[in-house]
């Protein structure tokens, strides 16, 4: 078996194939546009909102009065005072049940707490999220035994900071590979390996690893301070300079086997199911980003006058700050209706959170570039050198390179594509899954191609007209209607591509990236047009129509940006850039790189460090 099918049924394996609850993405990418999944919006009882506003409350105040980021910033380090004050507040257990001593506050709340870190503070927002989103106590909440839970999630709660062990040097976005091992040993598992990249790994108290049990790869709860765990490095990036993330090391370690999380063979299963939710924090610290800079472009764009105007009225600079502005709106409706629906725990959010996450972290970075360029030169000058010389410091070319790991970390933005995209065919798999597969039988295929005709002549007609050909239907939703009509035709135009995409290159559609990510990109700019708009409608209850004015501008920004996509679908140089790449990699136009000079330093491409001193660092 190559290694590719073999990464590739790994990630089958793991992968939750029922949908028990309903998916308003699903249906999206399957031509039903089911707005009344999430309009209106689920709502949360009033003792949970008051709580989860006093929390906020609380939480800004201390930020505000205790937290320097610029100190964080420039000596690449949250100090200890402000990891434990933020535990006194409750922070490091914000949905953890009040039972075992979090604050037990909704998705919301913590989302919204991570909107207000993530714009003073993106480590320290990084920390809290890679501690309750990804650490200890989210894979403990859902898989999580009884004895588990009262052993160790009062100790997230208190502050023991936790982190989630899966990279290794050789294992990136493909897990197949994983080389951690886990031995059982009579009443132990004894854990060998190297991971890389562990956020919050140099000062974690709880560690979640990965490791492989037999072929297969299971989850455990490690105690960082266990007998043969050393963190061989602190690792040091192009942002969020405060985190604490290391290389650790396991030789030997005895991990108790009552610490497995779930069945052995589960671990992979239990990582995406975390993330299912886990993946809504970094959404939340992308809005937090883009809602300051929507605050600073606006009062830069005020102070300053270039060519006898304010910049912000040149039309190049005012469409930036339109642009900004209403992506700041809309990643934070996409925030707030993916968190509404993870509390009310009767839908199935897998795919909404993943196109929140593909989506905030693409914008996000366009909003901070852009950010970067409306304040020119000093865009470009850091916070410290600004304020050096009596200007005012802001951080703006840091909030660029804070953002910029979103793209990368918890699934990349080509991974996000393949695992969305997944999803968005399966529906086609599952009824014509024999026709395409390269391994089936006459006998199968005849079966199969039965199975999809009757499928598929209910099905097509279904997406020839809706309610987005009526012009008066979504009519509560004044100014906007006609974006959610045209969202609703989208998304059967989207299904109707997919299903093309589908018959024209079968069992091959798997390799068609840019194809199936310009699909998912659609997918994803609908489903942040539909929480825009259903955002929108209620705020101007209170607001009047200055959210419709903002939510107005994204929806045409966004289906600009949707046609274009489209367009591409059919008419792009894909196979004339794979063919080129190929050439490349194959070495024919390395007269490209003549008249340079490389300063990298010499080194194996993938390694590992070995020996030197363990500078693992609990917060007493
Ligand atoms: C600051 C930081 C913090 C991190 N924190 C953690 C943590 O706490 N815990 C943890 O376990 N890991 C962590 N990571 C690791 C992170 O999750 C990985 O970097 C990420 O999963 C990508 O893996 P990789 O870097 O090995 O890229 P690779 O897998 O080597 O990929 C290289 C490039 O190829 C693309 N690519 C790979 N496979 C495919 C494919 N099949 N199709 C299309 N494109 C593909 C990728 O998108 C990427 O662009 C962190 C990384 C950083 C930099």
């Amino acid at each position: 078996m190559s290694e590719y099918v073999k990464a590739r049924e790994l990630a089958e394996q793991a992968r939750e194939t029922e949908w028990a609850r309903p998916s308003f993405a699903k249906q999206l990418f399957l031509g039903n546009f089911r707005l009344e999944l999430v309009h209106p919006a689920p709502a949360l009882d009033e003792a949970q909102t008051k709580r989860g506003e006093e929390f906020v409350r609380a939480l800004r105040r201390f930020l505000d009065h205790r937290v320097d980021p610029a100190l964080i910033e420039r000596t690449a380090r949250i100090p200890d005072e402000v990891v434990k004050g933020l535990a006194a507040l409750g922070a490091f257990g914000i949905t953890i049940e009040e039972e075992y001593g979090g604050l037990g506050l909704p998705h919301l709340y913590y989302s919204r707490a991570l909107i207000l870190v993530g714009s003073y503070s993106p480590a320290l927002a990084a920390m809290l999220s890679a501690h309750q989103s990804i650490g200890v106590p989210q894979p403990l909440k859902l898989f999580g035994t009884p004895e588990q839970k009262r052993e160790f999630l009062p100790r997230c709660a208190r502050g023991e900071i936790s982190a989630f062990l899966l990279t290794e040097p050789d294992v990136g976005s493909d897990p197949a590979r994983l080389a951690t091992t886990a031995t059982r040993d009579g009443d132990d598992y004894v854990l060998d390996g190297v991971k890389l990249w562990t956020t919050n790994g140099v000062v974690a108290d709880l560690l979640v690893v990965m490791a492989r049990t037999g072929g297969k790869i299971s989850a455990f709860v490690v105690d960082a301070r266990a007998e043969g765990v050393t963190v061989r490095r602190r690792n040091a990036f192009m942002g969020l300079r405060g985190i604490e993330n290391g290389v650790t090391e396991f030789s030997g370690v005895r991990v108790p086997a009552r610490n497995l999380i779930g069945r052995e063979g589960q671990g992979l299963k239990i990582a995406l199911t975390t993330l299912n939710t886990g993946r809504l924090s970094l959404p939340a610290t992308c809005a937090g980003g883009a809602k300051w800079a929507v605050k600073i472009a606006r009062e830069w764009c005020n102070a300053r006058v270039q060519w006898g105007r304010r910049v912000g009225e040149h039309e190049a600079v005012a469409r930036k700050l339109a642009f900004v502005a209403a992506t700041a709106y809309a990643l934070e409706a996409v925030v707030d209706l993916s968190s509404r629906m993870a509390d009310d725990e009767s839908y199935d959010i897998r795919i909404e959170a993943a196109l929140a996450k593909l989506f905030a972290s693409e914008m996000a970075w366009q909003v901070g570039d852009e950010l970067v360029q409306i304040r020119g030169g000093r865009g470009y000058e850091t916070a410290e050198s600004l304020a050096a010389r009596g200007e005012r410091g802001v951080p703006a070319e840091q909030i660029l390179r804070d953002l910029r790991i979103n793209r990368i970390f918890e699934g990349s933005t080509e991974i996000m594509h393949l695992l969305i995209a997944r999803e968005a065919v399966d529906a086609h798999l599952s009824v014509a899954g024999e026709l395409v597969s390269p391994d089936a039988s006459r006998q199968e295929r005849a079966r199969a191609l039965k199975r999809a005709s009757r499928f598929y002549a209910r099905w097509l007609p279904t997406l020839v007209a809706g309610t987005g050909n009526l012009p008066a239907s979504y009519g509560a939703f004044g100014p906007l209607a006609r974006h959610l009509r045209y969202v609703e035709r989208t998304s059967r135009k989207l299904a109707r591509c997919t299903f093309y995409g589908m018959s024209r290159w079968q069992a091959g559609l798997e390799h068609k990236q840019g194809f199936l990510g310009r699909i998912v990109d659609i997918g994803a700019e609908l489903f942040a047009m539909t929480a825009t708009c259903v955002r929108a409608e209620e705020d101007s209850r209170d607001l009047g129509r200055r959210p419709l004015e903002l939510a107005d501008t994204f929806c045409g920004q966004s289906r600009l940006r949707v046609d274009a996509l489209f367009a591409r679908l059919w008419d792009n140089t894909d196979s004339q850039d794979a063919r080129l790449a190929r050439y490349l990699l194959d070495g024919r136009y390395t007269f490209l790189e003549e008249g340079i000079l490389d300063p990298s330093i010499e080194g194996p491409w993938i390694g590992a460090p070995s020996g030197g001193e363990n500078v693992h660092r609990p917060i007493p």
